[in-house]
């Protein structure tokens, strides 16, 4: 924890808010000059381009951080000198160059950010990042990037018919009062972004009341942060029939898989439609969802490669690893970054009638880890589906500590029974194969993991193929 998060965690209510809003105008002047709002029309342009002008304005983009990581970062350069790569060749062909870099493994960016770090640019902000595997990693980030970062998160925002300046609800981890704090308020208004932070460290039955209560009079029009916490207070409207006052305009999730029993329960709750967004605190290329609710790679802010359980390029429909190449960390730059996502791949030819012709993906399947492996079946990803239809089942949690054997976690309610426990292991040995050991464990509750975030799968053992 920083010198300035100390302060914050130590201060009363009315300086938390107080300290935030301080950062939250220092924040918003950063973000939102003159140039985010060139950024901002120049990739609402792109956003309704032909295929042909996107992909134009991705190699310039590609070609420019490969010149400046060339020029200004010492790992890369020396990479690139060892293959005979000339500021001519990257000029000629920037994707055949790329092509012959080596990917970047999480642990090798941990251990050399400052040998990775492009020395032209300045630093406007530094990130620390806990990792989901809780290992700390630093990021240096310039003005540039976060302006680029902001234009493209705005477009999405856009495309979602998501305006400027709207009243906004956001769920993130960030611990906005006290985890120990048993009475409102659970939240933080951020008056520059007219956003209410709400923590999602106190969504308790006893609570959510409270939060329920917060949401009918600030009336947001966008909500956005972790499906995991937006779910839980979904499902407690469901359940107890609660009428809201307002519909927003959109729920926008982030930073964790979201799953499909989550995104009916959201939509039930809020009569409004749910958007997947994938970015990354270390400056990844974005992956948005469009109004036909089509995942769109937003090639201009990087470029994508798709990598197969056999470390081969993958086909479509496949379930891939993600390895990106970021034109939106200047800083740190992100040259086959390993970032540790897994998706699934469209099927062949499948486009979007969205208007937009940035190519699309099927499903953000979620963190590798958050990725089930058997000797039967290979990798198993999107486990949501083997509860399909059960009841009882509040919470739960999938552990694979070894190939042979999985923990289930269970927060059961009254509708449990022994039946809905024998179809629940016949579904997951349906896409898990026969041969594992499935052992069913019932708790009163399951901890969140790094973040705030809620892991429903955790298989904690890498896969040497
Ligand atoms: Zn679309």
């Amino acid at each position: 924890m920083s010198l300035q998060e100390k302060i914050y965690k130590n201060s009363p209510y009315f300086i938390k808010f107080l300290l935030l809003n301080v950062k939250g105008y220092l924040n918003y002047k950063q973000r939102y000059n003159d140039e985010y709002k060139g950024f901002l029309k120049e990739h609402i342009d792109i956003w309704d381009a032909t295929v042909e002008k996107s992909i134009d304005f991705q190699k310039k983009k590609l070609s420019s951080l490969l010149i400046e990581v060339f020029s200004f970062s010492d790992w890369y350069s020396s990479k690139m000198k060892a293959k005979g790569i000339t500021l001519q060749s990257i000029e000629e062909n920037p994707f055949d160059v790329l092509k012959q870099m080596p990917v970047l493994s999480k642990n090798e960016r941990r251990e050399n950010v400052d040998l990775i770090v492009n020395k032209n640019r300045k630093t406007a902000l530094v990130g620390h990042t806990s990792g989901t595997s809780g290992t700390p990693m630093i990021d240096y980030i310039d003005k540039e990037s976060i302006n680029i970062s902001f234009a493209i998160w705005k477009r999405f925002h856009r495309v979602i018919g998501i305006n400027d300046k709207i009243r906004q609800v956001r769920f993130s981890g960030r611990l906005i009062v006290e985890t120990t704090s048993k009475k409102p308020p659970f939240w933080v208004f951020n008056y520059f972004e007219k956003q209410l932070l709400m923590s999602t460290y106190h969504l308790t039955d006893d609570n959510l009341p409270h939060f329920i209560k917060k949401l009918n009079s600030f009336k947001p029009v966008l909500l956005d942060g972790y499906p995991s916490a937006i779910y839980i207070i979904s499902r407690f409207i469901n359940k107890n029939n609660i009428q809201l006052s307002f519909i927003p305009k959109a729920i926008a999730v982030t930073a964790e898989t979201l799953y499909d029993y989550q995104r009916s329960e959201i939509e039930k709750a809020f009569q409004c439609k749910v958007f997947n967004q994938y970015a990354s605190s270390e400056g990844s290329p974005f992956i948005t969802e469009c109004t036909e609710g089509n995942l769109h790679l937003n090639i201009d802010s990087g470029f994508f490669e798709f990598i197969n359980v056999e470390g081969k390029k993958a086909q479509p429909g496949e379930i891939a690893k993600l390895v990106v190449t970021s034109f939106i960390n200047l800083k740190t730059p992100l040259i086959r970054y390993d970032i540790g996502d897994t998706v699934q791949l469209a099927e062949e030819g499948e486009t979007c009638s969205c208007g937009c012709l940035m190519p699309i993906i099927k499903k953000l399947t979620g963190r590798e880890d958050d990725i089930l492996w058997t000797e039967e079946k290979g990798y198993v990803g999107r486990m949501d589906t083997a509860y399909k239809g059960l009841k009882g089942i509040i919470k739960s949690q999938l552990i694979q500590r070894e190939t042979d054997k999985l923990t289930v976690k269970i927060v059961p309610d009254t509708n449990f029974t022994t039946a809905v426990e024998k179809e629940l292991i016949s579904n997951l040995q349906n896409r898990l194969g026969q041969s594992i050991t499935i052992k069913i464990e019932l708790v009163d509750d399951i901890p969140l993991g790094a973040n705030g975030k809620f892991k429903t799968v955790i298989r904690s053992f890498t896969i040497d193929l």
